[in-house]
């Protein structure tokens, strides 16, 4: 994929707000999917007061700031997490234009982008990678591969590429979890883990998967062996979400 010019400065300023807004749709399914809760009813409201929020405390990246992390409402504390994720997609929104450019590809690249923040931040928070984004992901990535000729999508695989590359993600994962269990009676990696790289080997293709699971796993060790050294309360043998390795790589070897 060729890098094309950079957006105009409008252009660019309406991607970021978009990104944002983007951003701020992440943050309630962040919020939701792990509590089983609708994504769409209620509307926006304080987790703690529970009150309907008003539009001066939903504008994404602004309320936040001028609110200064907290509720409009009650003055309950906003986590740093809902400024950062409307700040990654925003970046991300740039970002994803200046590598596919304008048109259906843009969207694709930066749902699976924002598929990818949501999936980290949920496991990061909960322990936990919700089918609604690894399970629906994969069938959407399905899906898309027959109609990709159409949208004029030139880099999406085909439907044998995709489901290959779903089953090689799931199965390559899954044997590493078979081999662990059975080399040290422990379980290294969860059912969530496997979902999640055969989503991203359905979007990606199964020729992909060797080497973001590469990265993805030299980033792992390196980050484990770092926190075993800078904190007491870390080993080696602490395990560690492994979800936010896989979006890290699938990121650093597709873009
Ligand atoms: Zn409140």
């Amino acid at each position: 994929m060729d890098a094309l010019a950079p957006p105009e400065p409008f252009r660019a300023l309406l991607l970021f707000f978009l990104g944002s807004c983007i951003g701020s749709f992440l943050n309630v399914c962040i919020t939701r999917l792990p509590a089983g809760e609708s994504i769409l009813v209620p509307a926006s409201h304080c987790r703690s007061c529970k009150e309907p929020l008003p539009l001066r405390a939903n504008l994404p990246l602004i309320s936040y700031l001028l609110l200064r992390a907290r509720c409009v409402l009650c003055g309950a504390r906003i986590p740093v997490r809902y400024f950062l994720v409307e700040l990654g997609a925003a970046v991300a929104a740039l970002a994803c234009h200046q590598r596919v450019g304008a048109g259906p590809r843009l969207g694709v690249h930066l749902s699976f982008v924002c598929a990818l923040v949501a999936a980290a931040v949920i496991d990061l928070e909960t322990g936990i990678i919700p089918d609604a984004i690894s399970v629906y992901g994969m069938a959407a990535a399905f899906a898309l591969s027959w109609c990709a000729p159409a949208l004029a999508i030139a880099d999406f695989p085909s439907p044998g590429g995709s489901l290959l590359g779903a089953l090689c993600g799931g199965g390559v994962l899954l044997a590493t979890a078979a081999g662990y269990r059975a080399a040290t009676g422990r379980d290294g990696l969860g059912g969530g883990d496997v979902k999640l790289l055969a989503m991203i080997g359905s979007f990606a293709g199964w020729e992909r998967v060797p080497g973001i699971l590469a990265v993805s796993a030299l980033a792992g060790s390196v980050c484990g062996i770092g926190l075993a050294c800078v904190r007491k309360d870390v080993s080696l043998r602490t395990p560690l979400p492994f979800a936010p390795f896989l979006c890290l790589g699938a990121l650093l070897w597709l873009y």
